[in-house]
């Protein structure tokens, strides 16, 4: 008879538990291929959102976990195309905004003028 797999996890109010892998619900995020799982705390019953490792959730699965897939909201999957915002670009921004000429400061910068 094969052995029971076991998970561990932690609820803020109740501290750490293990429950059984079946119970669990594997998510798998397709967009940047992360694994989390949803479980209800065996103490107090919230339901719990945990980030698990790849071979945790494959373990789950193996064992009559649930797998759930899923995608990024389209606004979390866009990227830029430009060059990284810096630190000094959100300065230089801040300092635009106290101005009072800066939507025209803003089309200038946008060849708008
Ligand atoms: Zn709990």
């Amino acid at each position: 008879m094969e052995a029971e797999v076991q998970a561990t996890g932690s609820c803020d109010l109740c501290g750490n538990f293990r429950v059984s892998a079946t119970v669990l619900t594997v998510r798998h995020c397709v967009d940047d291929d992360t694994f989390t799982c949803r479980l209800r705390c065996p103490g107090c019953a919230r339901v719990l959102l945990l980030p698990v490792a790849r071979h945790v959730a494959e373990q789950s699965v193996r064992a009559g976990g649930l797998l759930e897939l899923w995608t990024l909201p389209i606004e979390e999957r866009e990227r830029g195309h430009g060059m990284p915002v810096s630190i000094d670009d959100l300065g230089e921004l801040l300092i635009d905004l106290d101005r009072v000429d800066v939507v025209d400061v803003l089309r200038e910068s946008l060849g708008m003028s």
